[in-house]
């Protein structure tokens, strides 16, 4: 296994104030890594609503959620920060040279001079099942993610869910798997139309069945889940055997590990000690956009944005503590033009 990577700055959250804080970081000369939960970048912004206009960002007059976060990749692009997705932060520790320890869910570990805690409303993770006792199965019968395929092929699959992540899998099992239910609790979908149509059609060729209900107990033999008890519309319980159980409830954010970085929390934001420069009552680490908090805060993207700006600077001096940095104007300076390539 290699040592830690040593870096400047790493950013942690790839939302629109996260990609942003690289962009400031950038024209400082400071170069970033930047850490993400999920598995795309963009935040709120990609998760929450890609197809939805904002209208309030200054001089973009409408821009959807996804436009938004393309446009950011590309004004970061010459700053070529490496992005590390799907993992977690889990652990942020002061070290004796006074740089911190960072590490990911993934291993992957960081000696890093600053930190941009950019988390937003949290890391999101999918929203689990509610029956008492079915998590001894997880990661052996019960899914909430597929990251390989292969095993569930040929098997019993149960899909909980109504959004386009149970709709996809299901359709995409169908006819590799030895059966395939979908199971949702009403009879409305979140889904794509079309995905809900071929679904339709093809429980009417028997390639899978659509069932409505809730999953409200289980049995189990030999420490295996063997079937799962489905409450339908009509308060009959049903009996569902079955190999493996996948669920697409959806993502909720949880503040998660930051929690105990022993940084000030107020109702689980992140409090800045001045709005200056947004650091936290830890020196070396800033919190921007939603998840810090500050009198007469507001949780909009162009507010994240300015204090992204300022972070920056407040952060320079541990970096480049002998360097005096002066504010510049991208449109005149040279320097600025080589930084970002435009020369
Ligand atoms: P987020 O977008 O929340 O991104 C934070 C990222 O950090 C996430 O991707 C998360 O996975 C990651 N993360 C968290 N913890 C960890 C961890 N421990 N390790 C690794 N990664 C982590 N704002 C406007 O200004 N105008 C609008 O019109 C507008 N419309 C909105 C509409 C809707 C439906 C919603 C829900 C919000 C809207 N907002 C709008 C609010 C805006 O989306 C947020 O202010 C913005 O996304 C905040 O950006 P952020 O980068 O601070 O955080």
């Amino acid at each position: 296994q290699s040592g830690p990577t040593e870096t400047d700055a790493i950013v942690i959250g790839a939302g629109p104030v996260g990609l942003f804080q690289v962009f400031e970081l950038g024209l400082l000369e400071i170069k970033a890594h930047v850490i993400d939960s999920l598995p795309v970048v963009g935040g709120q912004c990609v998760e929450l609503y890609p197809d939805k206009p904002i209208y309030d960002i200054p001089a973009v007059p409408v821009c959807t959620g996804q436009e938004l976060t393309n446009n950011l990749l590309k004004q970061i692009e010459p700053f070529g920060p490496t992005f590390h997705l799907n993992q977690e932060v889990t652990l942020v520790e002061r070290r004796e040279d006074g740089r911190f320890n960072l590490e990911t869910s993934a291993g992957n570990r960081f000696i890093t001079k600053t930190i941009f805690i950019a988390a937003g409303v949290g890391s999101f993770q999918p929203r689990t099942i509610k029956v008492d006792g079915i998590d001894q199965f997880d990661g052996s019968q019960l899914f909430y993610r597929v990251k390989d395929p292969v095993p569930f092929h040929a098997k019993n699959l149960v899909i909980c869910g109504g959004g386009d992540s149970a709709l996809d899998w299901a359709l995409n099992f169908a006819g590799k798997a030895e059966s395939v239910v979908l199971l949702h609790r009403r009879e409305d979908f979140r889904a794509a139309p079309a995905s809900v149509a071929k679904m339709k059609e093809m429980c009417e060729n028997y390639e899978m069945q659509l069932l409505i209900g809730q999953v409200t107990g289980f049995e189990s033999r030999d420490n295996q889940l063997s079937e799962i008890k489905v409450t339908g519309l009509d308060g009959v319980t049903r009996r569902l055997p079955l190999d493996m159980l996948l669920v697409f409830f959806g993502l909720s954010p949880k503040l998660g590990p930051i929690a105990e970085w022993g940084l000030d929390i107020e109702r689980k934001q992140l409090k800045v000690v001045n709005t200056e420069k947004f650091e936290t009552n830890v020196p070396g680490i800033f919190a921007v956009g939603d998840i810090n908090t500050y009198p007469g805060k507001k949780k909009l993207i162009l507010s994240g944005f300015h204090e992204a700006a300022l972070a920056a600077f407040g952060a320079a001096p541990y970096i480049f503590p002998d360097k005096k940095i002066h504010m510049q104007y991208t449109t005149t300076s040279p320097k600025l033009h080589k930084i970002l390539g435009v020369e």
